[in-house]
């Protein structure tokens, strides 16, 4: 079904996200498409005076979800390389594609053949993506093919994914390095509340040179996320 746009503005907040008005009275989030004509996931395409945009979906991504519950800054910037650690089959990996643009680098790692034969047609049309089949827990087999990053975006839903994130850090994020990591609550451990199994993974953070920026919680996009955003500070 065909919307028409009635608008399309910079988000005040969010730099590389667009807030798109249609005239159904809804508004959208949405990124500027790198590849004009290409979509990822059946996402709608907007276009308004002269540009294509990518409607982005929160109950698909979980970056969207928390810019829309009010993540504190979005860090992810033009021109940014970065690692992505569960790349699937690059819904959210192509948003963050547009936004750090064609001088930008998201190498994106998975493990799951078949989902990464997927998010390798992406990467093929989507030049700043860089598909690596590979196992997150494990940074030294990547280690000559992902150069030093500005950020690292992790989403592998595995048990203790802090210390994983910490360890890819230490590899790879700069100083003052940003983090974004979905928390998958219970797939961590079923038996405890998300709060308590949030403050561990926070903790596991901290002691490994995270400074917590902000934590959102993704509903009701997401029931059992939240997004954390840190700052990493390397020991000297
Ligand atoms: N971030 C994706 C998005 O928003 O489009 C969704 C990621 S999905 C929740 C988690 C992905 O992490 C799955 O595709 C899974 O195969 C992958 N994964 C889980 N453990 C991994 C590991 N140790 N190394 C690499 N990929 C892993």
């Amino acid at each position: 079904m065909m919307v028409n746009v009635v608008s399309v503005k910079p988000h005040e907040k969010y730099m590389g996200v667009y807030i798109v008005e249609l005239e159904d009275g809804s508004v959208r989030l949405a990124t500027k498409n790198l590849v004009p004509g290409h979509r990822v996931y059946g996402e709608r395409l907007f276009h308004w005076e002269g540009v294509e945009y990518r409607e982005w979906n929160a109950y698909r991504s979980k970056l969207c979800a928390a810019l829309w519950n009010g993540l504190e800054e979005l860090p992810v910037k033009e021109g940014n390389r970065v690692l992505y650690l569960g790349a699937a089959t690059g819904t959210t990996a192509s948003h963050v594609s547009d936004i750090v643009g064609s001088k930008g680098r998201v190498y994106g790692v998975e493990f799951a053949p078949r989902v990464m034969r997927e998010f390798v047609l992406v990467a093929e049309i989507r030049k700043n993506l860089y598909p690596i089949l590979g196992d997150a827990r494990k940074p030294h087999e990547y280690r000559h093919i992902v150069e030093a990053v500005d950020g690292i975006y992790a989403d592998v839903a595995q048990p203790e994914q802090a210390s994983l994130v910490a360890d890819n850090a230490n590899f790879f994020l700069k100083d003052g390095g940003w983090l974004l990591l979905a928390i998958k609550a219970r797939s961590i451990d079923v038996t405890k509340e998300p709060s308590e199994v949030y403050k561990r993974e926070i903790n596991t953070l901290r002691e490994r040179g995270f400074e917590i920026v902000d934590v959102v919680h993704l509903e009701p996009y997401d029931k059992d996320h939240a997004m954390v955003y840190a700052r990493f500070h390397r020991r000297k």
